[in-house]
């Protein structure tokens, strides 16, 4: 059985997660799982998930345990997840990181990457941000595709999501605060908890996972 690489990421919305993530599931052959992302799909396609889940979303409230839990139990038994996956907005709350430890037994998490911005960067990154709605790519309200409207990778159209509006930022970064940064004390009390600092440029920000990575000797 190969060595599993299951590494949770954790850090405010606009921390910068999910370059991180891409970055990382390319250099350690692992999935990026998003639950954000799934969630996002399924409104997309306007499945029943997507439906019971897009006001929930639009308002930057957390969906219920049971649903991202099951989500992602469903994901990690798909096979490029054999190997192991890194976590992106999941756990979010206790209860989903127990459940987490449930379904992964003594395989388990190796590493839980907290990256940390100050509250006023990620604000300011979130309400600045639009994304394609084809394929996810991001860029910045100054960014040509943003004033444009149009994805230059893939012609799709490029908006500012919803829950990246004044109000729905704000709820988000509260959720963070009162149900997500508890988990700190949680992968702490673990001795799985390394903090990397968000705030520098990405490409320094990829190097210190990597040798944080690299120095417990996980890849
Ligand atoms: P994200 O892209 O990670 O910021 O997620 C976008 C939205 O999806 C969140 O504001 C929540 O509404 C929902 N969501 C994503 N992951 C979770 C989770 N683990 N638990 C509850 N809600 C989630």
């Amino acid at each position: 059985m190969p060595k599993r690489l299951n590494l949770v990421i954790l850090g405010k919305q606009g921390a910068g997660k999910g370059t991180q993530c891409e970055r990382l599931s390319a250099r350690y052959s692992i999935p990026h799982v998003s639950t954000g992302d799934i969630l996002r799909s399924a409104i997309q396609v306007d499945s029943t998930l997507g439906r019971s889940v897009a006001s929930i979303l639009d308002a930057g409230a957390l969906v219920p345990d049971d649903v991202v839990i099951k989500l992602v139990e469903d994901r990690l038994e798909e096979l490029d997840a054999r190997g192991g996956a890194l976590l992106d907005g999941f756990p979010r709350t206790i209860a989903q990181a127990e459940a987490l430890e449930d379904l992964l037994g003594d395989d388990g998490i190796k590493l839980c990457i907290n990256l940390e911005v100050p509250t006023e960067l990620a604000t300011q990154r979130l309400s600045t941000r639009r994304v394609c709605q084809e394929c996810g790519s991001i860029y910045k309200e100054t960014d040509v595709e943003a004033i444009s409207g149009t994805c230059s990778k893939c012609g799709g159209d490029v908006i500012q999501r919803a829950d990246d509006y004044p109000d729905a930022i704000r709820q988000r970064l509260e959720a963070y605060v009162s149900s997500t940064e508890p988990l700190l004390a949680f992968y702490e009390a673990r001795g799985l908890l390394v903090t990397v600092n968000g705030d520098q440029k990405p490409d320094d920000v990829t190097v210190a996972i990597q040798s944080e990575i690299s120095l417990r000797g996980l890849g």
